[in-house]
């Protein structure tokens, strides 16, 4: 540890000097309130900035224990003073003062979810923030004054403002915490109660737009209301009694004409997964954690699933129990989400018509007429659906405005309404018995088996020219992994690119300590998990990371399926 006094002489004698001398920042100094750490310098101004770590002992920082006690507050808390810390980083971060990234300071950037972050640890000890820095040059030559400015001026404000306490908005830290924990209470109790998810009464669910996340202003939003035949009561720690709409387990239709707000309810259900900040309208819109949206991809690469559940005896008899593509279809990439999902432990599937291959849902009276089923390999969901849920637990929600073929499958019918959710189960059963179809059940006893496939370490090969191992993020839905490309565009879970960080990284970490021909991906998962669980997201990466976010099992599955030279072994197959 080194005094801020060594900080100051290193800035002057550098000052002036070609940017390389940099380098001669790295190292811990104290500050006195607080400790920072400079540990990775930017070769020059225009590579990525460099990063730095600020630590307050938890006796100055002052943060009351229930505060951070059990990950959940603690995450929330965390999630709250990156919040905090981004927006102050903004206004004192001076730009444009010298080249490239003279001048930032950022932290990671979050989303509307609540997710462990790696930018903030909060701990007994103490709390410690990660950021970036742009060191100040003009053209390559260190602006040694800048740099004193940034470090001894700027950074000091800006860590006294948001690292401590009793600098900060208590109500705000408090009301983060309570509605993360209030989430999660719901989120465990809904086994209990025979439900998958549950919108609260005066959620607002619609989103500014396809690329504003944000909720739709109050005045223009329909709250959310339940209906009275699914309303559910929920006692929160901190809110008390909560009501809602409880969707149960079984199979459940969101039904109802165009532009009245399916969508909109089943994205909410979709993102329910993960906690969401305060006034973010979705707060209490809560599903199991393992629910997984399905939809088609075509053009997605598969390798080695047994989607004959849902595809049997393609043309050229191409193996359905094995199979491989690196072009497939609508109807066979979404029987693969779905097997794919199942071998994860997905126990809720969330489909929308608007995103799902036709052929793969329906297969109606007339078409079985002219089509005879020994020449239709797909065996459509609505055949399937019930089989999920008896066979193997699953539960599914559906938007389904174009087939009310469904109606003979589904437990329960929610209309959507002019954005309001309606109880029509006894009518779409009154239908169902009184326009009876003839259209035949084509899925067989049972629905089959899910394979759990071993994937071989030759499958992953992320060399990248002289680099033994390479993998980037370009942007949230994309990993560059060695020379290959992994893409997560359709893969909607994954909200953050902080997560897709951590997911590229995870990647390699498997297949650094665990991937050996014989672990099953299943298992490869549950050891990344236990390994996040216990050491946190430092665990992946090889320096210091202040931009990973949690991924959960199923996107970091979603990417190693996706990787276009995955090979598996298929064996550990199990009868369900
Ligand atoms: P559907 O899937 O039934 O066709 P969407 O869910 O796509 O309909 O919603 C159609 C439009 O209505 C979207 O622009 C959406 O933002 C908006 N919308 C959805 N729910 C609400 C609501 N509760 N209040 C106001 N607007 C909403
Ligand atoms: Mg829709």
């Amino acid at each position: 540890m080194q005094d801020i006094e060594k900080l100051k002489s290193v800035l002057k004698r550098i000052d002036g000097r070609p940017y390389g001398f940099y380098r001669d920042l790295k190292g811990w100094y104290d500050y006195g309130d607080f400790r920072l750490n400079v540990d990775y310098v930017q070769p020059d101004p225009f590579a990525p900035p460099s990063q730095v770590a600020v630590r307050v002992d938890q006796s100055r920082a002052g943060f009351p224990e229930p505060l951070y006690s059990g990950p959940v507050r603690r995450i929330a808390l965390e999630d709250c003073l990156v919040r905090h810390f981004y927006r102050r980083a903004q206004q004192v971060s001076v730009r444009g003062k010298g080249t490239g990234h003279s001048g930032l300071l950022a932290i990671d950037r979050p989303s509307q979810e609540v997710i462990s972050r790696s930018a903030m640890v909060v701990n007994d000890r103490f709390v410690e923030a990660r950021f970036v820095v742009g060191l100040p040059a003009r053209g390559r030559t260190i602006m040694g004054r800048a740099a004193l400015e940034l470090f001894l001026e700027i950074i000091p404000q800006l860590v006294a403002g948001t690292l401590f306490y009793r600098r900060l908005d208590a109500d705000l830290l408090k009301k983060f915490v309570e509605s993360s924990e209030d989430a999660e209470t719901i989120r465990n109790g809904l086994e209990e109660k025979g439900l998958v998810a549950v919108v609260a009464d005066g959620s607002v669910l619609p989103r500014r737009s396809g690329v504003d996340d944000r909720p739709l202003p109050e005045e223009k939003a329909v709250k959310f209301a339940a209906p009275p035949e699914l309303a559910v009561e929920f006692d929160c720690p901190n809110r008390g009694k909560v009501r809602g709409m409880g969707i149960p387990a079984g199979v459940t239709l969101i039904v109802g004409g165009g532009y009245h707000g399916k969508s909109t309810l089943l994205d909410a259900l979709e993102k329910g997964v993960y906690n969401h900040i305060p006034g973010d309208g979705r707060e209490l819109a809560v599903s199991r954690a393992d629910a997984v949206k399905i939809r088609a991809e075509d053009g997605r690469p598969i390798a080695g699933v047994d989607i004959s559940p849902f595809i049997k005896n393609l043309p050229l008899g191409m193996d359905t129990k094995n199979f491989s593509t690196q072009d497939a279809s609508g109807s066979t990439s979404q029987a693969a989400n779905i097997m794919e999902a199942l071998e994860a432990g997905a126990k809720l599937l969330l489909l929308d018509e608007d995103t799902s291959a036709t052929n793969f849902m329906i297969r109606d009276e007339r078409m079985q007429a002219l089509v005879s089923k020994d020449k239709e390999p797909i065996t459509p969901f609505i055949d399937k659906v019930r089989q999920l849920r008896q066979d193997l637990g699953v539960s599914t929600i559906l938007v389904m405005g174009g087939s009310g073929d469904y109606f003979d499958v589904a437990d329960r019918v929610i209309m959507m309404d002019e954005y309001r959710p309606r109880d029509r189960t006894e009518d779409a059963g009154g239908i169902a018995r009184s326009f009876t179809t003839h259209r035949r059940a084509e899925g067989g006893e049972r629905f089959g088996s899910v394979k759990a496939r071993v994937p071989l370490a030759s499958g992953f090969d992320p060399r990248k020219g002289k680099r033994a191992a390479y993998a980037a993020v370009k942007g949230r839905g994309g990993i560059l992994f060695g020379t290959g490309y992994i893409d997560l565009s359709q893969v909607e879970q994954l909200v953050d690119i902080s997560q897709t960080r951590a997911v590229a990284d995870i990647i390699l970490y498997l297949l650094k300590k665990y991937v050996d021909g014989e672990r099953s991906l299943a298992e490869l998962l549950d050891l990344a998990e236990a390994d996040l669980d216990r050491e946190g997201l430092d665990c992946v990466g090889d320096y210091l990371r202040g931009d990973y976010a949690r991924p959960r099992r199923f996107e970091i599955s979603a990417a190693i399926n996706r990787l276009r030279t995955l090979e598996c072994r298929g064996e550990k197959a199990r009868d369900q």
